[in-house]
């Protein structure tokens, strides 16, 4: 299935000429298009409809509408957030949004306005007449005009020639977009996304900002995922680093990771109100940390030495909790006490590399005591064991999960050491088309902290390249909850 992309008039043809080889690049005045086979991309130019557009900003349309009118028709452009992901990471300036096809070119500024209202970041005279919605389109606009340098003003020429030259430096993208096209399944790893311990931490601070209203200051994000936290901070959360950092007698909500003793003793000095979101798993790994240190054990705790919460756990008895973090560490640390030894875990960490790590202490320590229950918990064994079956099958993984999420990081680990390349994704927009060309399978999954509308919008932007057949593998049922803290439970 070869990819075309039209070009309606022969300076928009020529700015992609010499650059656009993997699809057929066909110049068609207003009228071809509709019945091509394949996915189909229009590049072109525009007039911008709003203020804060530049001549020769580049415009993602998300939907192409045929006329200003509420009846008009509407054509989604599903692959918008993996395009224009792209094209903002070759230094192009790009918006993303609706693109309206009128008939004839609008210099009524009146008729403009009336334009922009609808929502339609550009307008054209081409797109909607050139696609169809079965033909997973996709179409870039250079702006030319904006609303306050009208076309019929001195600087017009200029303007075109600014339009023209970033369609040029988008040719490259154009060319991986139909490289990257093509009939393709994907598989749904089961369970993925947000656990237990996460739903209840952000339902703590929905709740606190419900009760106490805004700001409610939260140490640290209250999960690792910047969806989240740019959500909550939209409705009035207010993230600090530190207890120091919030005024006095405020609300502070603690995040899922869990803190050190000296972080209370901070917030008690400030008179802060607290309310706790650890994850109870993670509680339980403190509880057990004093357990062993309180029989006057020392602890190692199997975990990456920054990691909040690591940091926090080791905070209950830093004089006598040692981190190791892998296999090499457990075979050089050095213990005072290789009697009386203990070891916990991070909840978060790979399945298999602790249970090498565990086995290397053993060996050396063979009186070493552990938990009764593995520390790592069942939302990080759950989802490493359905990515592990996705990656089988797959070409490609895609993690959704942000950079510092450990769960995440660890699930895109398990498919490479499955043999299949994974990469971890904040969103569709990260995505690069260079890595789907020729991947006819790709796996997804996402981290426990990671919201699952994340992965709803990726299967739909992957859609947008092509015919694509979803397969759900593994069960995404996990009937797991915890109870709210008093502070926002129910009265
Ligand atoms: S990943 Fe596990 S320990 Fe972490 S918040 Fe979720 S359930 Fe709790």
């Amino acid at each position: 299935m070869t990819a075309t992309v039209f070009t309606p008039l022969r300076s928009e043809w020529l700015a992609l000429r010499d650059r656009v080889h993997t699809a057929d690049l066909v110049r068609t005045g207003r009228g071809a298009g509709g019945s091509t086979p394949g996915p189909v991309l229009v590049a072109g130019v525009a007039g911008g409809l709003r203020d804060e557009l530049r001549s020769g900003d580049l415009v993602v349309a998300t939907e192409i509408w045929s006329d200003e009118g509420p009846d008009g028709s509407r054509v989604a452009c599903p692959s918008a957030p993996i395009l224009a992901g792209e094209l903002r990471r070759s230094g192009l300036r790009v918006a993303s949004g609706p693109v309206v096809t009128v008939d004839g070119v609008v210099h009524d500024p009146v008729r403009r306005r009336r334009l922009a209202a609808t929502g339609a970041l550009a307008v054209d005279n081409e797109s909607a007449l050139l696609v169809s919605a079965d033909g997973s389109p996709a179409v870039i606009r250079a702006i030319v005009d904006t609303p306050s340098r009208p076309l019929l003003r001195p600087g017009t020429p200029a303007r075109g020639v600014a339009a023209l030259a970033s369609l040029r430096r988008a040719a490259p993208v154009v060319d991986a977009w139909a490289a990257a096209t093509g009939e393709r399944q994907v598989l749904l790893a089961g369970p993925r996304s947000f656990c237990a311990g996460v739903e209840r931490a952000i339902e703590i601070v929905e709740r606190a900002l419900e009760r106490f209203g805004p700001p409610i200051y939260v140490r640290r994000q209250i999960v690792h995922n910047r969806h989240v936290v740019d959500d909550l901070e939209r409705r009035g959360a207010v993230f600090v680093d530190e207890a120091d950092d919030v005024p006095r007698g405020s609300t502070l909500v603690l995040a899922a990771h869990g803190v050190a003793p000296d972080v209370r003793s901070t917030a008690a000095r400030r008179e802060l109100q607290v309310i706790d979101a650890t994850c109870p798993l993670v509680a339980k790994v403190h509880q057990e940390v004093h357990r062993f240190t309180r029989r006057g054990s020392t602890v190692l705790l199997i975990g990456h030495h920054d990691h909040e919460e690591v940091v926090g756990t080791r905070g209950e008895a830093p004089e006598q909790v040692i981190v190791v973090a892998d296999p090499d560490e457990a075979a050089r640390v050095a213990v005072s006490d290789p009697e009386g030894l203990a070891y916990v875990m991070q909840t978060t960490l790979a399945v298999e590399e602790a249970a090498e790590t565990v086995s290397v202490l053993r060996d050396r320590f063979p009186g070493i005591r552990g938990p009764r229950n593995d520390d790592i918990c069942y939302a990080t064994t759950n989802r490493q064991g359905a990515v592990r079956r996705v990656a089988g099958e797959a070409d490609l993984v895609l993690v959704l999960g942000s950079q510092n999420s450990s769960n995440s990081q660890r699930l895109a680990e398990v498919s490479e050491a499955e043999g299949t390349p994974a990469r971890l994704v904040d969103d569709a927009s990260d995505v690069e088309l260079a890595w789907l060309a020729g991947v006819r399978t790709i796996g997804i999954t996402a981290g426990a902290s990671a919201p699952p509308l994340l992965v709803d919008e990726l299967v739909a932007a992957l859609g947008g390249l092509g015919p694509t057949l979803v397969r759900p593998v593994g069960d995404p049922v996990e009937d797991v909850s915890f109870a709210l803290p008093k502070e926002v439970a129910t009265a």
